[in-house]
């Protein structure tokens, strides 16, 4: 089953084309990685997907519904696909707990039980659950990063898209946050993660997209595009970072 159908995506920035006629299709389950080098657009379509931009020309349907049309509503959406990016962006003056329950309780009028116990139990299993009170600044990257995750599944989202996640975070604290990527995996959470983890993206994903100037030029399952890239941009690509 599709859950996400990204189809002749184009965006421009001043005239200057950023994707030049992207299109993607994410199974339910699907583990999709997009690489490439900086520059190649793939925070540009993630940040499409959530409608944080607006296509220029393309559509992007979700669950079959086009969510590009200018009708479609975007807090809607945006309930329906949780998104994380690279800069921790927890509240600083609130706490854990208020962090992940703020959207649930002011945009989705979650009842403040429901919301409260469904974020002490998405916290319990990341491990976090004692530091549910405690502020963003007395926890670690990893954790700060670890409860982003959380916040953006709290409203058990249709698709999650991950932004460089691990990319502000010190070596010694990037395991944890690929495991809890790992965990999501295996309860079936469907994503599209941009990365520069390139042994991360080999072992999660089920397809890896390499991106370049805008455009997909090259995709499949993680052993070829790694191990027998077709494209000659994906293998100067892979040589320059490895
Ligand atoms: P990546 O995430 O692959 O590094 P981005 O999607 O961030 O690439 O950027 C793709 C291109 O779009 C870059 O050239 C970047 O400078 C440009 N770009 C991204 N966001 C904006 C913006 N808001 N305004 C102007 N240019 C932008
Ligand atoms: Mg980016």
């Amino acid at each position: 089953m599709t859950v996400l159908s990204i189809s002749g995506v184009h965006k421009l920035f001043n005239g200057n084309p950023v994707l030049r006629g992207v299109s993607l299709d994410v199974d339910e389950h699907e583990v999709v990685a997009l690489i490439g080098a900086s520059g190649s657009g793939k925070s540009t379509l993630l940040r499409c997907v959530n409608l944080l931009e607006q296509v220029d020309d393309g559509t992007i349907h979700l669950d079959g519904r086009d969510i590009t049309d200018p009708r479609a509503d975007p807090d809607q959406v945006r309930r329906r696909i949780g998104i994380v990016f690279q800069a921790f962006n927890l509240f600083p003056h609130l706490s854990v707990l208020d962090n992940v329950t703020l959207a649930p309780l002011r945009v989705h009028r979650m009842p403040k039980a429901q919301a409260r116990a469904k974020a002490l139990a998405l916290l319990e299993r990341v491990g976090l659950a004692d530091k549910a009170a405690a502020y963003p600044d007395r926890l670690s990257g990893g954790q700060q990063q670890r409860v982003a995750i959380v916040r953006a599944l709290v409203n058990d989202p249709r698709l999650l898209l991950l932004d460089e996640v691990t990319s502000a975070l010190d070596p010694e604290l990037v395991g944890e946050v690929l495991a809890l990527i790992r965990d999501l995996k295996g309860d079936g959470v469907t994503m599209i993660l941009a990365t520069h983890e390139m042994s991360f993206a080999r072992q999660v994903a089920d397809r890896v997209c390499f991106l370049d100037g805008g455009l997909i030029v090259e995709q499949g399952p993680p052993e070829q595009v790694f191990g027998a890239p077709r494209e000659p941009r994906t293998r100067q690509f892979l040589q320059r970072i490895t």
